[in-house]
């Protein structure tokens, strides 16, 4: 598949660096975080340092410590509602409902789940021992990695990046914050007011462009979790290999939609249409394509038409809950793909608004661009397929999405798509909202790797450290002094004996049932031959 952000090669890129530093609106900040914006890798090089130094001291390991920060950035959340709202209308003209639902709801969620849960996630976890170590301690100790940078995307802007964070937080690492640069005042935002709220010495915001993000990524993390395009992706995960830091990658890709004729294509329509034009379908898991016969297309057309309608009015232009192309570049792109086969629905744009009505392309054939790169807009390109099985193959012959939709009420058609594809995450007769359950966020192969969202959020920032404490007495030694030289074939069958995994009962208090019966063969033992 080709990256969505190719466009950026041919001249039409949204921001050139030296567009950023135009754009971006320095004069505006304050001075403290004036002084956090260094473009100089020495000036990043003191803020890690800074960062390191508070790692090491242990403060952000504190558990009380980590619920404080946390409580402050639901406060932020809280006392700034209304200038998220503004910020977010600002960069995407989003409506305020879309900002509240999939932005300060999904970030409160986030936290309040973390500071419920902290101590659970926290605590260290005991695992089954087996009979070679039944007097020993055996622990899985929740650490956090050190010093954790977290790089957004625009489309969600402060969610994707915000949301991580909580999650590096909760974990007990130290963070470097990098909003994305085109969404502008949302970047101002987060720049502005983090530090108002949380430990400066602990977390830092670094605003800038390509070339800031360039020169952070050439400074050694302990873990970079980033959000954004494949192409980027793969820049930043060559960077992270120089010094092997382990890494999230949340990347895009083409989301396929299966629809057979079992379900009420009116609500499918609903479900289908709200996920594509949710932010006007700039979205990494928005519906990227219907897969579907002849036949239901037809219906499926004539159903979104009222939809449209219904929910925007004759003028979708006019409507408030309508957002708008981020950037020239994506509109530019977008447009394009207007002339891949044929338009029957929607079709107008206005690129003095940067507004793209919401569309339906029918006819498209399976080489042109609108089916080789993700789509990332309010256009829905329409595949044709015989049944089932051709579906599936089309599914297989494209990179692993990061969601798979499939509306059918027929479970065996539903089992044997889950079945013989791969994806991110699969939901079935909705689309998005799994974004929202309790399950790993995260995509596979190239939709991404790792996953987060509550308890996913948590672990994906903590290194789980298994420790082993051996008992040093008489008993504990005399089952293992077999390990020691001289060896011999009597030494090698008890030490495999001893090592050998079983699956046991689960007995509450196993090893102390088995040291009592060890101790009392004992004492009957030395009574016996020793004492008579
Ligand atoms: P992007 O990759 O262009 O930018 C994201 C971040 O990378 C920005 O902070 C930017 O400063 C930095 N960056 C950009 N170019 C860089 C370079 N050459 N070197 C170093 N850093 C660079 O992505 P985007 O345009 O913000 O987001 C759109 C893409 O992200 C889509 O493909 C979408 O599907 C995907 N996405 C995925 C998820 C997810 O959760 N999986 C969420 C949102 C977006």
């Amino acid at each position: 598949m080709e990256d969505w952000n190719s466009w950026d090669d041919n001249g039409d890129a949204p921001l050139l660096t030296s567009d950023i530093k135009r754009e971006f609106p320095f004069d505006l900040l304050s001075n403290q975080t004036k002084n956090l914006i260094d473009f100089e890798m020495d000036g990043y090089e003191n803020i890690l340092g800074q960062l390191r130094a508070t790692f090491r001291s242990g403060k952000t390991k504190d558990l009380k410590y980590r619920k404080k920060q946390l409580e402050a950035l639901l406060r932020l959340y809280e006392e700034n509602r209304e200038e998220i709202i503004n910020a977010l209308a600002a960069d995407l003209r989003r409506p305020r409902q879309e900002a509240i639902v999939f932005e300060i709801d999904v970030m409160t969620n986030e936290l309040l789940g973390l500071i419920n849960n902290l101590d659970e996630y926290a605590a260290p976890i005991k695992p089954d021992k087996g009979v070679a170590n039944m007097f020993d301690k055996v622990t899985i100790l929740k650490e956090p990695f050190g010093v954790v940078l977290v790089i957004g995307a625009w489309n969600y802007p402060l969610q994707l990046l915000l949301v991580p964070v909580a999650g590096a937080i909760a974990a007990g690492n130290c963070v470097v914050l990098k909003p994305s640069e085109i969404s502008v005042h949302c970047s101002r935002f987060i720049a502005e007011t983090f530090p108002k709220y949380l430990d400066s010495d602990a977390y830092q915001v670094i605003s800038g462009g390509i070339e800031e993000t360039t020169s952070l990524l050439k400074h050694q993390f302990d873990y970079i979790f980033y959000t954004g395009s494949n192409r980027v992706g793969q820049i930043v995960h060559a960077a992270a290999n120089k010094y092997l830091t382990p890494t999230t990658l949340e990347l895009g890709g083409k989301s396929p939609c299966y629809i057979d004729d079992t379900v009420d294509l009116n609500r499918a329509a609903k479900r289908i249409l709200w996920g594509k034009n949710s932010n006007v379908g700039q979205t990494c898991i928005a519906p990227d394509y219907i897969i579907c016969t002849k036949e239901i297309e037809k219906k499926f057309i004539e159903e979104s038409r009222n939809v449209i309608k219904e929910w925007y009015g004759d003028d979708v232009q006019q409507s408030p809950d309508y957002g708008r192309i981020a950037t020239d570049g994506n509109f530019k792109r977008l447009v394009t793909f207007m002339n891949c086969g044929t338009i029957a629905l929607g079709g107008k744009f206005d690129a003095s608004d940067r507004f793209i009505e919401p569309t339906i392309l029918t006819d498209v054939s399976h080489d042109d661009p609108v089916m080789r790169e993700e789509i990332f807009g309010p256009i829905l390109p329409i595949v044709n397929i015989h049944d089932i099985h051709d579906a599936i193959d089309f599914i297989n012959a494209r990179d692993k999405p990061l969601s798979l939709y499939i509306f059918t009420s027929n479970n065996k058609d539903r089992d044997l798509i889950i079945d013989s594809t791969s994806a991110g995450a699969v939901c079935v007769n909705d689309t998005v909202v799994h974004f929202v359950c309790n399950l790993p966020f995260g995509g596979v192969g190239a939709s991404g790797m790792g996953a987060y969202h509550g308890k996913y959020n948590f672990d994906t920032f903590t290194h789980e450290k298994g420790c082993l404490e051996k008992s040093m007495d008489y008993v504990s030694e005399k089952l293992s002094d077999a390990r020691y030289p001289p060896y011999t074939d009597n030494k090698a069958s008890y030490l495999s004996f001893m090592m050998k995994k079983r699956k046991f009962w689960k007995i509450p208090f196993f090893s102390h049932i088995l040291a009592f019966a060890f101790g009392a063969a004992a004492a009957y033992y030395l009574k016996k031959y020793y004492f008579n």
